[in-house]
């Protein structure tokens, strides 16, 4: 990405603390293709295509491992219904030419002694890979400071619109950001990343701000003392018609998640959602029972109606740039956003990616 940017900015009140810090790190293409969401699936398998290089600029340029493994997803069926509700999905995946293997339940469990023995088969996706989103943004906040950009510690209350001119007194627009900390920044270019609180940043056209709404998931973390006790392979899973994934890390770390409720901001982690992830977690993979307690959290998903995100500019100028709706694949999405805001950025349309251009907020007009 070519280093174009005079000055930047980036105000937000706990940089890297936001949705990413909760997620599990799946970039899980292929699992989270479901039924009637092939234009998401295409944006979903682009984005997994730029996540080796994308990992390894961030390696590079931060000296930080972001816990980027290509060590494929396996989704498990608990019982016989959840069988062959795992049996159609991949079935659906196969039409769609998407790498999938089904195994046995005697080949499934050869591949990962671990799972318990009453697992009924499963479905391989051999490219789901996973990366830790919480060095991923330990990296990327170094990155950024490091090239002297400014963090300010604060929220953006309101974007105002300038159509006089640009400050460096061109045609074009210029905007005013008010700050919760009481002064204004100016600038030619504004994206709005706000992640699932977009409809609390004033300025914004409504059909944009209101078509964001925060979607509840609440993680475990466990730990093993040896992280050879763990599959290599993340888990995903359905259980008594429950799904639940288990991505371990290489530190031998073990994220449990996730619950999806629609409960407005509340990010309380609820006690029944925590039993729940920890009885499906141990109906599937024993060893999670004898494991250390590490973490609950909760954070918010920003989902949109139409589940897909919401990348592009939305004032004539081009100047007001949105990057935000990314649901459930937000850490998967990263990098092919960032390539789409950056030709944004450049006013440079034929460099957005065309699996992007599905997702602009111009759409968000008609099903509003
Ligand atoms: C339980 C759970 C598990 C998940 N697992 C995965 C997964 O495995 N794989 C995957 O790809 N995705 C996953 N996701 C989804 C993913 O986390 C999100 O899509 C992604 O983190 C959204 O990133 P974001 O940068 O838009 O938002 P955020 O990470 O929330 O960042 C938004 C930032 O904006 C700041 N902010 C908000 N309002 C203002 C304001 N007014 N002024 C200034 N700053 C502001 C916040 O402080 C925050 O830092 C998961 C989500 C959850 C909840």
């Amino acid at each position: 990405m070519p280093d174009v940017y005079e000055k930047v900015a980036i105000v937000d009140p706990s940089p890297g603390k936001g949705t990413s810090w909760v997620a599990a790190g799946m970039l899980a293409a292929v699992t989270e293709a479901y039924y009637g969401e092939e234009l998401e699936l295409h944006l979903n398998m682009a984005a997994a295509n730029l996540w080796k290089s994308f990992a390894e600029t961030l390696s590079e340029k931060s000296g930080i491992d972001i816990g980027y493994r290509q060590v494929g997803t396996l989704v498990v069926a608990g019982g016989n219904d959840d069988r062959s509700y795992i049996r159609e999905l991949y079935d659906y995946q196969t039409s769609l030419k998407l790498n999938v293997e089904w195994l046995s339940a005697s080949e499934v469990r050869e591949l990962v002694p671990q799972l318990a023995p009453s697992v009924r088969g499963a479905m391989l996706a051999a490219d789901d890979y996973q990366v830790d989103p919480r060095l991923v943004v330990k990296a990327l906040t170094q990155i950024i400071t490091a090239k002297g950009y400014s963090l300010l510690p604060t929220r953006a209350t309101s974007v105002i619109s300038d159509s006089k001119g640009n400050s460096r007194g061109s045609a074009g627009n210029s905007f005013r950001i008010i700050l919760e900390a009481g002064n204004d920044l100016h600038a030619d270019k504004i994206i709005v990343c706000t992640g699932p609180w977009i409809s609390q940043l004033n300025g914004l056209p409504r059909f944009v701000s209101s078509a964001v709404r925060p979607v509840k998931g609440e993680i475990v973390r466990l730990a093993a003392f040896d992280s050879s006790l763990l599959p290599a392979h993340t888990i995903r899973g359905i259980t008594n018609g429950r799904s639940i994934y288990m991505v371990p890390r290489a530190d031998g770390t073990l994220v449990i998640g996730a619950t999806m409720e629609e409960k407005g901001f509340d990010t309380a982690v609820r006690s029944g959602a925590v039993f729940d992830l920890l009885r499906d977690a141990r109906a599937l993979l024993p060893i999670t029972a004898e494991l250390s307690f590490q973490e609950t959290i909760a954070g918010l998903r920003p989902a949109t109606p139409d589940n897909g995100p919401i990348v592009g500019s939305i004032d004539e100028s081009g100047g007001l740039i949105v990057a935000a709706g990314h649901y459930r694949n937000g850490v998967l999405l990263a990098p092919i956003t960032a390539v789409a805001v950056n030709a944004l950025i450049q006013s440079d349309e034929k460099g957005v990616p065309q699996e992007v251009i599905p997702f602009s907020p111009s759409r968000l007009e008609r099903i509003a």
